[in-house]
């Protein structure tokens, strides 16, 4: 199954998308965590990407769709994939379709704007897996270390607050209509994001189907 998980920055997709490519045995694979690893190892992509990040803006369509392109070629993903973070404009989900990639599902984690802004402060990552954390609903076991491998987690830059609200005017202007793209398609299935992650995650699987 091919899916793609939609939702404004701090909505927990990232947390969903985790969750279920551990159920489905797929890989869960996020623009957003590939363009910081690009970031920090300096590639072209990451020095294109850079000063959009930092400022929470998108990166220009072309760099993201190459980078994508590129990972859903690789073999773990020929038995299906999680998209998080990818598409986030109408331009990105025109080149799906134009590569033949066929989406079976579009999962909306749907969560008013308040809630984010209150959550966002809250959010923290691993610089070195990516893996997705948050000081109150889902802290690791030592401060400031990754429960899956060695590294430590921190704040991202783009989760400062003067930086989420651009975020948050970027998805809705940006990303809302996927929305109605993949709805005219008949693949979208809206989930209420709940305070309890686990919550949220009974849920999800329900609108998936597993
Ligand atoms: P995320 O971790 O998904 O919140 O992404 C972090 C940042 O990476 C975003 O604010 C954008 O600057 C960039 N980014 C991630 N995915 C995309 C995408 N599909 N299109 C454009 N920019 C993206």
């Amino acid at each position: 199954m091919n899916m793609i998980f939609l939702g404004a920055p701090g909505s927990g997709k990232g947390t969903q998308a985790e969750v279920v490519s551990e159920k489905l045995n797929i890989p869960a694979i996020s623009t957003g965590n590939m363009l910081r690893e690009a970031v920090k190892n300096g590639t072209p992509a990451g020095l294109a990407a850079q000063a959009y990040m930092v400022k929470g803006d998108l990166v220009p369509d072309e760099t993201v769709i190459g980078i994508i392109q590129e990972r859903i070629a690789k073999d773990d993903a020929k038995k299906g994939f999680i998209l998080d973070g990818f598409p986030r404009t109408v331009e990105q989900a025109k080149a799906l379709e134009d590569m033949g990639i066929n989406i079976d599902l579009a999962v909306e984690i749907a969560v008013a704007d308040e809630k984010i802004c209150k959550r966002m402060g809250g959010r923290r990552v691993c610089e070195a897996c990516g893996s997705s954390y948050h000081v109150e609903f889902k802290p690791t076991k030592v401060e400031g270390k990754c429960d899956i491998c060695p590294g430590n987690v921190v704040q991202r830059v783009d989760d400062k607050p003067e930086t989420v609200l651009s975020r948050l005017e970027t998805y809705h202007e940006k990303t809302e209509p996927l929305r109605d793209f993949y709805s005219e398609r008949g693949k979208l299935k809206s989930v209420p994001g709940q305070e309890e992650i686990a919550d949220t995650t009974a849920l999800t699987l329900k609108a998936i189907g597993v």
